[in-house]
């Protein structure tokens, strides 16, 4: 029973997304296993069916080495490594893991006479921890020691331990899975993005968490562990990620931080660790936003506090780069307007503003935070804050527009009175009426919560009416959105005056 739910939750949580929208597409892609790539057969490739990454039968025989039994009859395969046994059976979502039921999210395949099967399903259930990385379309699977992956390193953060004050403990998360004995076992946390802005290190996750934190010495570092955490699929196509699911983020201008490291620590349990690494010993401040999915970790404390205050801004030690918030519009609860064929506005203003955040994210002179990276909802007066908090020089939230007539169609771009909001409306404007080739319904000002109660030039807009269907159709196209994107950025840079 315990064995069901968990892979019941592994077909919830690990299924490889692409952001593109798409049923069946042949890619160009790697498949690299341990750090080694693996020499595809001759004409076999990759193929995506349904946001999930497919691969022939063939790999899994010949480069995997599991061992593979196909029958033709009842287009069968069971795949067998040593006592662990899989069965699939050709456009069927159900198979069978060690006798036990499970609901696969896109059935095997056939295609050109090969057979197709999910590869993280397939390889997460011979025990190798799978990863993908969307700009480079390469698959990422680690084979590694069952109770830490870092082989050794793990010893790098011991050391003398700075006791860390008690936190509250957050709610529970929402979706408990049932284990045979009737204990609840909370399912997997995300975690989707990390940046280090104005001496303070943001933390975001799918779900509620109770960080462990200690200051340690020799060298001194903040260490930061994530338990129950494992990297979102899309972790690595904004940050580098590498084959032994470690990396680091790009920083300067801090005089005390000398890196902010990653890794996935264990994965029995799963553990992400975060380590801030320090020229000097430094204290910090823990704090979390209501729904326990942001933490922060702000190195401009005084004295070590875990005692999570609100949100508030704090004085700053600065970098020297500009900082941008972006804003994805709407998030998890609230989906935003319903567009003419049913798609979310949320999915729209999230896919648009990840764009525009890998963009900025090539800009040395800027730092760009998120007030979200995944179907979250911070609460409007949360992104407002965050943006305060970190003392940013340009806000951006990006939406979409609905009428209940289909007529309207567009470009809207918003400012709440201070001029400096107004000049960075019609800069980024500009770029938009251009890019878009959509009419252009001008730069208005009006009272919106996220662009009223930020301090710094703050800018909210519409790009395209969801209730048009000429609209929508370039709306959730790859095409519009990445000139949508590259027109914000344009504007951006403009007005901050980054070359
Ligand atoms: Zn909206």
């Amino acid at each position: 029973m315990k064995k069901f739910s968990l892979l019941l939750l592994l077909c919830a949580f690990f299924l490889i997304v692409f952001p593109s929208e798409g049923s069946a597409a042949a890619v160009q892609s790697k498949i690299i296993l341990d750090g080694k790539e693996i020499g595809m057969p001759s004409g076999v490739q990759v193929q995506v069916i349904n946001e999930n990454v497919m691969i022939p039968i063939r790999v899994v025989v010949e480069n995997l080495k599991f061992k593979v039994d196909w029958n033709q009859k009842t287009q069968g395969v069971m795949i067998q490594q040593d006592t662990k046994i899989i069965t699939l059976t050709v456009n069927q979502q159900s198979a069978t893991v060690d006798g036990n039921q499970v609901v696969l999210n896109t059935a095997p395949q056939v295609k050109n006479e090969t057979v197709l099967v999910p590869i993280r399903f397939v390889s997460e259930q011979m025990g190798l921890l799978v990863s993908w990385d969307n700009v480079d379309k390469t698959v990422y699977l680690t084979s590694g020691n069952k109770e830490s992956i870092n082989n050794g390193q793990a010893g790098v953060d011991t050391g003398e331990v700075t006791p860390t004050p008690n936190v509250p403990t957050p709610p529970p998360t929402s979706v408990p899975g049932i284990d045979g004995s009737g204990q609840t076992t909370n399912p997997l946390n995300r975690l989707n993005g990390l940046s280090f802005v104005n001496n303070q290190l943001l933390v975001t996750l799918d779900g509620a968490i109770t960080p462990e934190i200690s200051r340690l010495t020799n060298p001194d570092r903040i260490v930061i562990d994530l338990p129950n955490t494992n990297f979102a699929d899309s972790f690595g196509t904004i940050h580098p990620l590498d084959s032994g699911l470690k990396g680091k983020l790009d920083l300067s201008g801090y005089p005390n931080v000398s890196e902010v490291r990653y890794s996935l620590f264990t994965r029995d349990p799963y553990k992400v660790r975060v380590v801030i690494a320090l020229n000097a010993a430094n204290a910090y401040q823990l704090s979390q936003d209501s729904d326990s999915k942001m933490l922060i970790i702000d190195l401009n404390a005084s004295e070590d506090s875990n005692t999570i205050p609100p949100l508030v801004p704090v004085p700053v030690v600065p970098s020297g780069h500009k900082i941008v918030v972006i804003d994805p519009g709407h998030g998890g609860s609230d989906p935003g307007a319903l567009s003419i064929s049913k798609k979310h506005e949320k999915d729209f203003t999230l896919a648009v503003s990840l764009k525009v955040q890998s963009l900025l994210l090539k800009e040395s002179n800027i730092d760009v935070v998120m007030t979200r990276d995944s179907d979250t909802y911070p609460t409007l007066s949360e992104r407002a804050q965050l943006a305060n908090r970190l003392y940013a020089d340009v806000f951006v939230s990006i939406h979409g527009n609905s009428n209940p007539s289909s007529k309207p169609s567009g470009t809207e771009t918003y400012y709440y009175q201070r001029s400096s909001s107004k000049d960075l409306a019609n800069v980024i404007h500009k770029y938009l009426i251009k890019a878009t080739g959509l009419s252009d319904r001008g730069v208005k000002s009006n009272s919106l919560h996220v662009i009223r109660e930020t301090k710094m030039p703050a800018v909210l807009l519409e790009i395209g009416f969801l209730s048009n269907s000429s609209d929508e159709l370039m709306m959730y196209s790859d095409d519009y959105q990445n000139k949508v994107a590259q027109a914000i950025v344009n504007g951006i840079k403009e007005y901050l005056g980054v070359k």
